[in-house]
């Protein structure tokens, strides 16, 4: 490869899917964020339906200059396929902020936290989605999370990992965890 066509390349914005369903999808995703973060990046995690910012990732967000996360979500659950006014509302809102995010030279990386669980559950349009990708400024790297990628996202992707379940502590009755779960 020349050297033109490898600085090219370099400077061209990944797009990267965390999907399946074991556990670690978004916390790989936030290790991303830390060792961009680390190189002096700044990094948008834009959390849909979630709205609860006592997560350790959030206090820890707070702490580390270059990294912000933007939750855009109720604390309750969603219902999958009969989300109400406000989760609706708030997905919306999510979108337009992500759009933002993916045009503008502010960051350097977003990730769309739970956004595949999203679109799953009718919260946010395939299209809007597509539509967003397509806007996005050519340097930025992208990050999506969430069970269940569509085959679209998962086509355009240029790295997609799937989290296989093999246990989970869950399964024996381990409820949820301050520093693991949250
Ligand atoms: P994490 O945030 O720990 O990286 P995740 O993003 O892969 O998990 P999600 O699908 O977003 O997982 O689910 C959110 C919550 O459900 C997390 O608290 C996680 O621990 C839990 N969870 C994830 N996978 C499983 C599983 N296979 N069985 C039970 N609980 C799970
Ligand atoms: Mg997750």
């Amino acid at each position: 490869m020349s050297g033109e066509a490898k600085q090219k390349q370099e400077k061209q914005g990944l797009l990267m899917i965390y999907t399946g369903n074991g556990k670690g999808k978004t916390t790989a995703a936030l290790g991303l964020a830390m060792r961009a973060v680390g190189h002096g990046r700044r990094v948008l995690m834009l959390q849909f339906m979630k709205g609860d910012d006592s997560y350790g990732e959030c206090k820890a967000a707070r702490m580390l200059p270059g990294f912000e996360i933007v939750q855009k979500g109720l604390p309750t659950f969603v219902e999958r396929g009969n989300p109400g006014a406000e989760d609706l509302r708030l997905a919306g809102e999510a979108i337009a902020e992500a759009r933002d995010a993916l045009t503008s030279d502010k960051w350097d990386m977003v990730i769309l936290d739970e956004i595949n669980v999203a679109v799953d559950y009718g919260l946010v349009p395939l299209a809007a989605v597509l539509e967003l990708l397509d806007a996005r400024r050519p340097g930025l790297d992208v990050v999506l999370t969430g069970r269940g990628a569509r085959p679209e996202l998962v086509k355009r992707a240029d790295m997609v990992s799937e989290v296989l379940e093999i246990k989970h502590h869950y399964q024996k009755g381990v409820p949820a965890r301050e520093g693991i779960e949250y």
